[in-house]
């Protein structure tokens, strides 16, 4: 635990001091609490030089801003708002109703990247769909180019599936970004006229509903931190009580889908749609913290709990099935027909890191970790253009490319594309990279918390004016050392406290020329340190065996292999034939070898041969075939080098021994 000193929620009492300075002196922060354990850092405080990280951050700016923004022109989900400024909207708009939202999603990281880079390529692109999309308002605030207009449907006449107020809240964040990072503009201009429509459209005194799919609470919770004015705090809260009670009109997916059909607060686990479902629970932290609802945090808490210990994949990955992009039942999590969104991912993060700023508690940020690894470093290519947006964790046959120039019909298919025809997730990772150095660390009353490691430079102040200043140095995860060196020395004591993940049994940390071992949780060290020091925090980075739980049906009688926070999968490509992949089974007696790729096991392909009737009186022989040994690779890097079946979850031979 840290050494934090504020109250996660104060009993009851409303959110003091909400003036958040405008622009954000901490160069932008997509999360802002009032209170807290831990207060979150910013952009300028917090900057990644390069590594794992920093490379992906690198692309993610040279690339997908552009990328998203060329294809949204190509598309014409850019013109459908300057159809409805001029006047020409027809029936045959192009996109789903929640293509407006990809635009603002782009607008937020654009302005993330401002924050940090400066960059007046992006500085242009942000003027740019401001005017385009300032032009589509009308006077009252309104802004979609779906509803409302010409012959469109009128305003709200699909609350269940119209993404309207979904839309606006991504408007909000994108404005948020552009607050935080730049101070008032024609985008939070335009994003306060929206937000004071919806407050007097669904006020207290107002239409009594809920959009289909939440992300209007979140976006409301963080604009009114950052204009400092709760009103758009308290809507969000309406909208979290409205929910959960049929508000919305049943569907054939159920009111599940859309968390109509339990109120948040008495919930036990996450359900229906995953993104849904998390982005809900993110503002329910939000508007928890701020109005000092210690229940409502709880009951987020709570649902954390149970879903992670029973919903979660090993990947970090949320959402098991297809059909309703959503949770299953406990235990319920198929390899192969996993679904994992990579939007499931990021709106995961989001949960996870609110939680942590209120309460400091270092499993969230371990899970943002096994996440961070293996859901969003696995969508992108390596340049930053086309992207996974289901994760299975199971593929049986090569999916098929996807031309450069065309727009992926589906979800699912084991090949990364250039776009979809529902691109949620590019926007998505692009908003996420262009903001992380934000998650990577925090500060309390006594000192600095690293919970994330990569090469990067932090520069912070204490309440009380003591500056903590750190390099840290590391090849993280490709090994395991993480050199943290003070950049100023002090004369006063404070804290660092570095992030020991759950996986590191043996960890150990050397300062002040001496080595000790260290256990998992949160390494805190009070002292005043020298500038130039070096403390040097050492994670146990040989591969492992991972047993998963029986309950899981799904793998029941398999195992995984993880090399600290990276998951390994086998490609079907490193193996002799093709099909090999589908006898495989690996020896559980045997250790995993360190590998400059990955890793290795034991593992042989007995014969499998084809049968009119796959059961059989007698269990199947396996001890038939030569061991030899099987590369493994971590998961994120999976299909980069073409078209490849895969799997995480690797049977074991039920004959095999290490004899
Ligand atoms: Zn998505």
């Amino acid at each position: 635990m840290t050494t934090g000193t504020t109250d996660p929620v104060p009993d009851g009492s409303p959110a003091e001091a909400r003036t958040a300075p405008v622009p954000d002196p901490a160069g932008g922060r997509p999360v802002l609490p009032p209170h807290g354990r831990v207060r979150p850092l910013g952009l300028a405080q917090v900057s990644l030089s390069g590594g794992f990280w920093g490379g992906r951050q690198h692309a993610n700016a040279a690339a997908t801003p552009a990328h998203c923004e060329a294809w949204m022109e190509r598309l014409g989900w850019l013109a459908n708002f300057d159809r409805v400024a001029d006047g020409t909207t027809s029936p045959d708009r192009p996109g789903w109703s929640f293509s407006d939202s990809e635009v603002y999603k782009l607008l937020e990281a654009l302005a993330w990247e401002t924050g940090r880079t400066g960059d007046p390529g992006a500085q242009a692109a942000i003027k740019r769909l401001t005017a385009r999309i300032a032009r589509a308002q009308d006077p009252d605030g309104y802004l979609n180019t779906c509803y409302g207009h010409g012959d469109q449907p009128p305003r709200y006449s699909d609350l269940e599936m119209g993404h309207e107020l979904y839309n606006t809240g991504h408007l909000l964040q994108a404005a948020v970004a552009r607050l935080r990072t730049a101070g008032e503009d024609d985008l939070v201009r335009v994003a306060r006229r929206a937000a004071d429509h919806v407050c007097r459209t669904f006020g207290e005194d107002g239409l009594r509903g809920i959009c289909g799919h939440p992300e209007i609470e979140v976006g409301l919770a963080e604009f009114g931190r950052a204009l400092g004015e709760e009103r758009y705090v308290e809507q969000a809260r309406l909208f979290l009580d409205r929910r959960g009670h049929g508000t919305l009109r049943d569907i054939p997916l159920g009111r599940a889908y859309f968390q109509d059909d339990i109120p948040i607060r008495q919930a036990d686990a996450w359900r229906g749609h995953a993104v849904r479902a998390l982005y809900l629970a993110a503002a329910a932290v939000d508007v928890a913290v701020d109005l000092g609802d210690a229940e409502l945090l709880r009951a987020v808490e709570r649902q954390w709990e149970r879903s992670v210990a029973r919903r979660t994949y090993i990947t970090g990955g949320m959402g098991s099935r297809h059909q309703d992009e959503g949770f299953g039942e406990d235990w319920e999590l198929p390899p192969d027909r996993a679904y994992c969104e990579t939007c499931a991912g990021v709106a995961s993060i989001m949960v996870s890191w609110r939680l942590h700023l209120a309460t400091g508690d270092v499993r969230y940020t371990d899970l943002i970790e096994r996440t961070l690894y293996n859901v969003i470093a696995a969508s992108p290519s390596t340049d930053g253009t086309a992207f996974f947006y289901a994760n299975p964790l199971h593929q049986r046959t090569p999916g098929k490319p996807a031309g450069p120039g065309e727009v992926s019909p589906r979800a699912e298919g084991g090949t990364r594309a250039a776009w979809f025809e529902v691109s949620c997730c590019p926007t998505n990772v692009a908003r996420t990279l262009a903001s992380l150095g934000g998650y990577l660390a925090t500060t309390d009353d006594d000192g600095l918390q690293i919970h994330q490691y990569a090469p990067c430079a932090v520069r912070a102040e204490l309440p009380d004016g003591r500056r903590v200043a750190v390099d840290v140095e590391t090849g993280y995860p490709e090994t395991g050392t993480i050199r943290v060196r003070v950049a100023a020395g002090t004369r006063s004591p404070w804290t660092l406290s570095l992030r020991v993940p759950a996986w590191a049994d043996g960890a150990t940390v050397t300062e002040d020329g001496g080595t000790r071992p260290v256990s998992p949780g949160m390494l805190a060290i009070r002292r005043s340190f020298r500038a130039g020091e070096v403390i040097t925090l050492e994670l146990p980075m040989r591969p492992r065996f991972t047993w998963p739980d029986p309950r899981i049906d799904a793998v029941r009688g398999c195992v995984a292999v993880e090399r600290g926070p990276e998951v390994l999968c086998v490609e079907g490509l490193d193996l002799p034939a093709p099909g090999d992949l589908d006898a495989l089974v690996v020896d559980p007696l045997s250790e995993p070898l360190p590998d400059a790729a990955g890793a290795r096991v034991r593992g042989r392909l007995p014969a499998r041969p084809d049968r009119p009737w796959a059961y059989a009186a007698a269990h199947p022989a396996d001890a038939e075939g030569e061991w030899f040994d099987v590369p493994l690779r971590p998961y994120h890097g999976w299909a980069r080098r073409g078209p490849t079946s895969m799997r995480v979850w690797l049977p074991v031979s039920a004959s095999g021994t290490s004899s």
